[in-house]
């Protein structure tokens, strides 16, 4: 057994891991992040991930959403570009990935066979930081031969679920730490698997644990936002490690913000992104 280092993510863990804002930095100083997100009837997914992505401090954002959700998003997030023929339902072609500096894939985008290609593609051809998760999650669940073709540095988001289909059925607390571990090293990968205490794991075998969040986070389009987060944070070059403990973090501390105004009850997910910006500016 290899020595195992287990942390804690509090302020002091996140000293120094999220850059100021440059004075003379411009729009292509924060990167340009992609989200391929959104299908028939899940576009509202790709809404609360654009929308995160943009709190979360990036500098451009294109959304790869099918023609479905073309008039919605951008309706909904203005500051977005949307690219049009990526698919008419679903997502079935990959665009080329030259321009972006971070790709986000996974909330609403369904389970297609046509997107389960264009996620293949992606794993074979992007040289840029990856964030998965969500359906993303579940086509790598149904075809594991895929997890082989993860690039360095891929961030993987599953809830409980999720990281079920990624590595074997239901097992109790202890057990799925232990499994995080392994699957972390042997994919070489970031994994933040969410819950109550969300919990990172790094292909090094060290596992973090979260202090934030409350579960008013409990609530359909919570994870999007998580989604579109490290999504903008990896864009804005942060490592994989950094991306994953200031995103996860900031997250949770967005809806504690949210849960004081609002109640837990009274929490949705789009109220996390709109306290993004507070729990941010506490980490600079
Ligand atoms: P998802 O299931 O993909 O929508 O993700 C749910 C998000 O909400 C994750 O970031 C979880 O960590 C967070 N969350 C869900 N339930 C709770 C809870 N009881 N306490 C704190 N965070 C939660
Ligand atoms: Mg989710």
């Amino acid at each position: 057994n290899t020595p195992v280092d287990n942390h804690t993510i509090d302020l002091k863990l996140l000293t120094n891991r999220l850059p100021a804002r440059q004075k003379f930095g411009h729009k292509g100083t924060y990167g340009h992040a992609l989200l391929l997100a959104g299908s028939y009837g899940k576009v509202g997914a790709a809404v609360l991930a654009a929308r995160a992505c943009l709190h979360g401090g990036v500098g451009l954002l294109t959304l790869g959403v099918p023609t479905v959700g073309y008039d919605i998003v951008q309706t909904a997030v203005p500051e977005a570009m949307a690219l049009p023929g990526i698919g008419q339902e679903h997502v079935t072609s990959l665009p080329d990935l030259a321009p972006y500096s971070a790709v986000g894939i996974g909330p609403g985008l369904g389970q297609h066979d046509d997107s389960h290609a264009a996620l293949e593609k992606l794993l074979r051809t992007a040289t840029v930081p990856l964030v998965l998760d969500a359906d993303a999650l579940n086509l790598l669940g149904a075809n594991r031969a895929l997890l082989d073709l993860l690039p360095p540095d891929a961030i993987l988001t599953p809830h409980p679920r999720e990281f079920e289909r990624l590595t074997q059925p239901a097992c109790h607390d202890y057990h799925r730490l232990e499994l995080l571990r392994a699957f972390c090293h042997r994919h070489q990968c970031y994994v933040v698997l969410k819950g109550a205490h969300t919990c990172v794991g790094t292909p090094a075998g060290d596992l973090y644990f979260n202090t934030t969040g409350n579960a008013g986070m409990a609530t359909g389009g919570s994870g999007d936002v998580l989604t579109g987060l490290l999504t903008a944070l990896r864009a804005q070059k942060l490592s994989a490690l950094d991306a994953c403990l200031v995103g996860v973090y900031a997250h949770g501390r967005a809806g504690d913000l949210a849960a004081q105004q609002l109640g837990e009850m009274g929490l949705a997910a789009g109220d996390i992104v709109t306290h993004l910006g507070p729990a941010l500016q506490k980490l600079v």
